[in-house]
């Protein structure tokens, strides 16, 4: 059993009281030689009174009775000589003795050696500020020390947020936001100042504390207690020391919050960029960013909108930001940018007159600039209204900032595929340049055919000759191409193991014997041996059509002479 060592003065102060009660002759006469303790819910030992040494060969009875006082547990407890007692004795007296504990420390808190009391419970305060990261258990032991200080009073705390304290709090009375609060509460709040105000009852008045940190205010300490202490200059001294230590703690515990979304974000923002950087396509860009502005925006519509030097406008996804009737609103929003170029952040769509989203009342949207020029938007949509955090938004806007110059990098690439017209393996045409051939044909001329090839089962070829041994029989079907055709018309690597050809100012009968040609020819000529499928598709009488149009027959048709058995021509309907 471990004697408590008090100080000095203490000592001297409990020592009499002690001395008084227990060291008298009845007791004496009762335990013989005894130890006494008192112990608080924390387990610590408040005080010991030792009569006399317990001799050390006879056998030991110890015994606590727990009491309840001023909202905490106490312990006290006694141990003497076997021989002197048993266990019932000992839990009697130590019955008959609470009565008087319990006076003896309404005594302790309110006079003497209450004043140091408060000190040790302030010191205690703040080692647990120094000792642990969590702000609740500052809080707590701030609550606790004011409840045990100020027996009676009422205490409760009014946080700005929950500084995930809320679940480590226990009974303590505690709210999150200001929605609630009393006007003087506010006051407090945002002056940081003491209030005081009167309650329902006349002799409790209240007192409110700000929660002070060194950078802000994080909530209010409300507290309803005595008329005199309140009006108390140097209680309220005391109480707003420990408010200040609650305060630094929250601040501590918001420092870290930030701190760690701050990483998170920063994680995020790198990850995006490294995922850019593997890309050089609008797909994938757009993919990824998708992806990523989910991990933390999750349920939300998002439009990536990209605008040319003659402020065209391209949807590079979502079928509903491609809707014709989005159209209005989508321009209005670069109209904004054109003029401002700040992001925009609206929290209820229902009372923005100038933005349509049909079916949603929260958005964001950042502009791409390049050299302070204007090339495309990123906006996100939200079902219901106040969606979005400003930390969300703040997020967005580093996100889109990031991943522009990658979407510039696919707008040049892009451009640059275009600009290059020979397939490097066949050394055909590039498909842009085919599609621009074919594009000028069907603006000056009356009819034309396409046809699209494809090299069959050329998945086993790879898989029973290799990926070079695959090049080469491309290249052999490209060379059978350019040899059974004229050289007005143009082949062309439509892309992978697929080919295509474009009769200018050829009829479909004319071009079906080509493609017959072709497909015979391959079948015959390849080495080793392959065969191909070919869709055909044509338009005449300067009908009017479009490359789509062409193309897509053409597809269809290929798609059926593979259905049809492959090695063969199928011609659109
Ligand atoms: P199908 O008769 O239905 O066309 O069967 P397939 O095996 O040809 O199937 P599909 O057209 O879907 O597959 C084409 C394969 O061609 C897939 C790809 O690995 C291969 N391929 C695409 N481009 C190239 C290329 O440039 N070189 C080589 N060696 N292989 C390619
Ligand atoms: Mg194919
Ligand atoms: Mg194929």
């Amino acid at each position: 059993m471990k004697n408590v060592q008090f100080s000095s003065d203490d000592t001297e102060q409990y020592r009499w009281m002690w001395e008084d009660i227990l060291d008298t002759k009845e007791v004496r006469d009762l335990f013989g030689p005894f130890i006494f303790f008192l112990k608080n819910d924390d387990g610590e030992t408040v005080s010991t009174y030792t009569g006399a040494d317990l001799p050390e060969e006879t056998g030991i009875c110890q015994e606590e009775k727990l009491f309840q006082l001023e909202g905490r547990f106490w312990t006290a407890g006694a141990v003497v000589n076997q021989s002197h007692s048993n266990s019932t004795g000992l839990v009697f007296f130590l019955s008959g003795l609470i009565p008087f504990l319990k006076r003896w420390l309404q005594e302790q808190f309110r006079n003497g050696p209450g004043r140091d009391k408060r000190y040790a419970l302030m010191v205690q305060v703040t080692k647990k500020f120094h000792s642990s990261m969590k702000a609740a258990a500052v809080l707590k032991e701030i609550v606790q020390a004011l409840e045990f200080i100020y027996p009676g009073s009422r205490i409760a705390l009014h946080l700005a947020q929950d500084w995930e304290v809320h679940s480590d709090l226990g009974h303590i009375d505690c709210s999150f936001g200001f929605q609630n609060i009393n006007e003087k509460m506010k006051q407090t709040y945002l002056l940081g100042q003491i209030q005081t105000a009167e309650t329902e009852k006349e002799d409790m008045p209240a007192l409110y504390i700000p929660l002070l940190g060194k950078q802000g205010v994080y909530g209010v300490l409300a507290m309803e207690a005595d008329r005199q202490l309140v009006e108390d200059e140097m209680e309220r001294d005391y109480i707003k020391t420990l408010a200040d230590t609650g305060g630094s703690a929250l601040e501590n515990a918001e420092l870290y919050q930030q701190s760690r979304t701050l990483i998170k974000d920063l994680q995020l923002i790198n990850e995006t960029s490294h995922l850019l950087n593997s890309t050089r396509k609008f797909e994938e860009t757009v993919d990824s960013m998708q992806m990523q502005i989910e991990k933390f925006i999750p349920e939300s519509r998002q439009g990536y909108i990209l605008m040319d030097d003659v402020r065209n406008l391209r949807m590079l996804n979502d079928e509903y930001f491609q809707a014709p009737e989005r159209m209005e609103t989508i321009f209005r929003v670069m109209d904004h940018f054109e003029r401002n170029h700040e992001a925009v952040f609206i929290g209820d769509l229902s009372n923005e007159s100038s933005y349509d989203f049909d079916g949603f009342r929260s958005m964001m949207a950042v502009p791409m600039k390049q050299s302070d020029e204007l090339k495309g938007a990123v906006i996100v949509l939200g079902r219901e209204a106040k969606t979005f955090s400003f930390h969300q938004f703040k997020l967005l806007q580093s996100l889109v900032h990031h991943s522009t110059l990658a979407f510039m990098n696919a707008v040049l690439h892009e451009k640059l595929e275009r600009l290059i017209i020979t397939d490097h393996l066949t050394k055909l045409h590039s498909r842009s340049h085919l599609e621009q051939k074919m594009n000028e044909s069907i603006n000056k001329e009356s009819r034309g055919t396409f046809l699209l090839f494809d090299i069959d089962n050329f998945k086993e070829i790879n898989d029973n000759f290799g990926h070079q041994i695959g090049d080469s029989i491309i290249v052999q079907v490209g060379e059978i191409l350019e040899q059974n055709i004229r050289s007005e018309d143009i082949a062309a690597r439509w892309g992978g193991e697929e080919l295509a050809v474009y009769l200018p100012d050829t009829s479909l009968e004319a071009g079906r014997k080509a493609a017959d040609r072709i497909v015979r020819h391959v079948e015959n000529a390849s080495s080793p041996s392959v065969t191909i499928s070919c869709g055909a598709s044509s338009w005449m009488n300067g009908e009017y059509t479009t490359l789509d149009n062409l193309f897509f027959s053409a597809d269809q048709a290929l798609y059926r002479a593979k259905r049809k058995g492959k090695n063969q021509v199928v011609y659109e309907a």
